[in-house]
């Protein structure tokens, strides 16, 4: 199945002509753009209605429509946020409030490529070369830095007629410029049906688990946890900083806090996500699978929990990340019914407890008696799969003994502005299973 993908590739500038205060005047200007967009359509605006009542003279028709745009994405992520939240029969405190509009500082520069930025291959020295135009007729030019592997990824993108260049955004943090840029192509991606390896994949407040089910054989090839509960504590100090400020008035500290915090559940998110990957592609022809969110929804177990703002981490948002690094490499994704998963013994299929990290069968002719408790709702994702795939009603278990859970502890501080590269997750283990 034909399916496109975006991805983004992470470069820095070296600016060789040109001046950089210009790049800082047009981030400046995004925000601007920013409060305006978002203060518009607070007021019923339509897209069309906002690039034309917006109006900087300092700035490209087309960098400020292409703002526009990623503004009216946070408002939309908003707006299904809240959507979901009044749909919660018993929403506790933390509403999601609206994208702030008197927000200082500066906003990611965003361009479409060929418009507000270009880049080209040098014939000579191989290096990817960058024109922005930060204002009319203001050029700034250079060369792009990356890690090899995306920078190898962004010559291709440019030089193939595969794959398309599109928006990027220009930010600057701690005295460097960045160009986040993306990149779409289209990738045969084989149907669930075709799969070999059914991993399901099991999200709640503590961690990420992930059991990888054959298909054939029904044994189990691996599991991996993928333990998030630092982050939580990182985040809840931010929180904490965050509130003390608010209290004392100290409004610019709070904002650059609420960025940092932003940003940094998005690198949790691609981390967790990109380490799900990983673990999958190992195994032949993988599918990978989530429980049905409409279903999760329903769910107990992430029910206080998700209501919370803070320790929220967005679960749609990590299987889209999920999905489309999946679609990257060409393995297909699913979604099965949330009935039950963590409920179900994964040996006997009767019901069972929690009992702290623990999963107890209540079924005494069972074996298991007891199993990791989040191992045990993955392994029933992956099962489920199954019976979908093969069509069996039958939602019978064979195995008995399941291999070792592997945990990997994902710690917060110090990784937020430098994901953990594919090679590091392998080195520390992730791809290892038990
Ligand atoms: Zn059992």
């Amino acid at each position: 199945m034909g399916k496109e993908a975006t991805k983004t590739i992470q470069t820095r500038l070296h600016v060789a002509s040109g001046e950089r205060s210009w790049l800082h005047d047009a981030r400046l200007t995004s925000r601007e753009i920013f409060n305006e967009t978002i203060h518009l359509k607070q007021q019923g605006y339509t897209r069309t209605e906002i690039q034309n009542e917006v109006d900087h003279d300092d700035f490209l028709r087309n960098n400020k429509c292409a703002v526009v745009g990623k503004a009216l994405q946070t408002w939309d992520s908003y707006q299904s946020l809240k959507n979901w939240w009044e749909n919660q029969d018993d929403p506790d405190g933390g509403k999601p409030t609206p994208p702030s509009t008197d927000k200082t500082g500066a906003y990611p520069l965003v361009m479409a490529h060929t418009e507000g930025y270009r880049l080209t291959v040098d014939d000579d020295t191989n290096r990817v070369r960058f024109r922005i135009s930060p204002k009319p007729y203001k050029k700034v030019k250079g060369h792009l830095r990356g890690e090899p592997d995306a920078m190898n990824e962004l010559r291709d993108a440019i030089t193939s007629d595969e794959v398309d260049v599109g928006q990027a955004e220009l930010l600057y943090r701690n005295g460097v410029y960045y160009l986040h840029v993306t990149v779409t192509r289209e990738f045969d991606v084989p149907e669930p049906d075709t799969a070999d390896t059914l991993v399901g994949v099991d999200i709640n407040e503590r961690n990420v688990a992930l059991t990888a089910l054959d298909r054939e054989t029904l044994r189990t090839k691996g599991t991996l946890v993928l333990d998030y509960g630092r982050v939580k504590q990182e985040r809840q100090r931010y929180h904490t900083i965050t509130k003390r400020c608010q209290e004392h008035g100290k409004t610019s500290i709070h904002q650059t806090l609420g960025d940092t915090e932003e940003r940094f559940t998005e690198g949790v998110l691609h981390r967790l996500s990109r380490a799900v990957v990983e673990f999958a592609k190992q195994f032949s022809n993988p599918v990978i699978v989530f429980e049905d969110m409409e279903g999760i929804r329903d769910e107990i177990k992430y029910g206080s929990y998700l209501n919370r703002r803070l320790h929220k981490l967005p679960f749609h948002t990590f299987e889209t990340f999920v999905s489309y690094k999946a679609t990257w490499r060409e393995i297909p994704t699913d979604t099965v019914d949330a009935y039950y998963n963590s409920k179900t013994c994964s040996c006997c299929c009767e019901r069972g407890y929690r009992q702290g990290g623990r999963f107890r069968c209540t079924n005494d002719e069972c074996d298991v008696v007891q199993d990791h408790a989040d191992r045990n709702a993955s392994v029933n994702i992956a099962w489920r799969e199954k019976a979908k795939l093969d069509g069996n009603t039958m939602d019978y278990r064979t195995h008995k003994t399941q291999p070792q859970v592997r945990l990997v502890r994902l710690s917060g501080p110090g990784r937020v502005n430098r994901p953990t590269s594919s090679r590091s997750l392998a080195e520390q283990g992730v791809l290892a299973h038990g």
